[in-house]
């Protein structure tokens, strides 16, 4: 059924998050992942849609991802009129996993057209074309949040949250983390070790400026910075301090840290 030859995306499991997925995936449930960015849930839908052998299509939502977006639009074209279909419409025709990165951020009109999709129903409705598609066998809906991103401000409302099994991601823990790192910039274990325990520090850090801290994604994008020559210190920097914040006393308390630990 594995129509795709490559390799398995490499994705480290913390816990039973892949039996989790298989079964809502079985069941034809919406799965909801809410953690940080950069934690690894859409590595985790990668490698789940390479485990159950189904098309991934992965749609970033933002500020101005409107239900036309995902659903489709008729486009003019040297005179002809044609309709573009839209991603959630393909998805849905192909039985593919469908994965709404950061929903809570899309505008109100899309949560509306995906309310049919997540619930028995398992049909959307393309009002431009008065169609109802009906899911084809092995579509999923996941869709991930940020629970600590923008605070109260767009928060899902219940009856959304309440269709889906919802899993909950954090960083991982410091030993997972470092086989993380290794694995994906190909660093020695000790440079790991250390970029993880500067993680942590920094994670403490209570620091109300900070929107966002230092993610696994960030963690490992330094190691790569340092496995390609850049001197630790350096690659600290442009890699965690400069990245998680623009105030100039944080960027003094991120850097002291670092300098502790390089
Ligand atoms: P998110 O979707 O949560 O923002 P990603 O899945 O893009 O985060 O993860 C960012 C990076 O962190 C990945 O590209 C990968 O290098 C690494 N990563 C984090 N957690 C894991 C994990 N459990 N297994 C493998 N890689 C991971």
């Amino acid at each position: 059924m594995n129509a795709i030859h490559e390799p398995a995306p490499y994705y480290r499991a913390v816990g039973d998050e892949e039996l989790v997925f298989a079964k809502a995936h079985g069941l034809g449930l919406p799965i909801m992942l809410k953690g940080p960015t950069g934690c690894g849930k859409s590595r985790f839908v990668e490698k789940m849609a390479h485990t159950l052998g189904r098309p991934l299509i992965t749609v970033a939502c933002h500020d101005d991802t409107s239900a036309t977006d995902l659903l489709g639009r008729y486009l003019v074209q040297g005179g002809d009129t044609v309709w573009q279909e839209g991603p959630v419409a393909r998805a849905v025709a192909n039985g593919a996993i469908l994965y709404l990165d950061e929903i809570a951020e899309a505008r109100d009109d899309v949560i509306v057209v995906l309310h049919p999709l997540s619930d028995h129903r398992r049909t959307l409705y393309v009002d431009r074309r008065n169609e109802t598609i009906r899911a084809a066998e092995g579509f999923t809906l996941v869709a991930s949040f940020n629970p600590g991103y923008q605070r109260g401000f767009k928060e899902l409302k219940p009856s959304t949250r309440q269709r889906f099994v919802t899993m909950a991601f954090d960083y991982p823990a410091p030993d997972v983390e470092t086989e993380v790192i290794v694995r994906e910039s190909g660093v020695d274990l000790s440079t790991a070790k250390r970029l993880v325990a500067l993680g942590r520090k920094v994670r403490k850090l209570e620091t109300a400026g900070l929107r966002e801290t230092v993610s696994t994604r960030l963690l490992v994008q330094t190691a790569r910075l340092i496995g390609a020559g850049l001197p630790p210190r350096t690659a600290c920097d442009v890699g965690i301090v400069e990245a998680i914040t623009d105030d100039a006393s944080v960027r003094e308390a991120l850097s002291d840290l670092a300098s502790l630990a390089f």
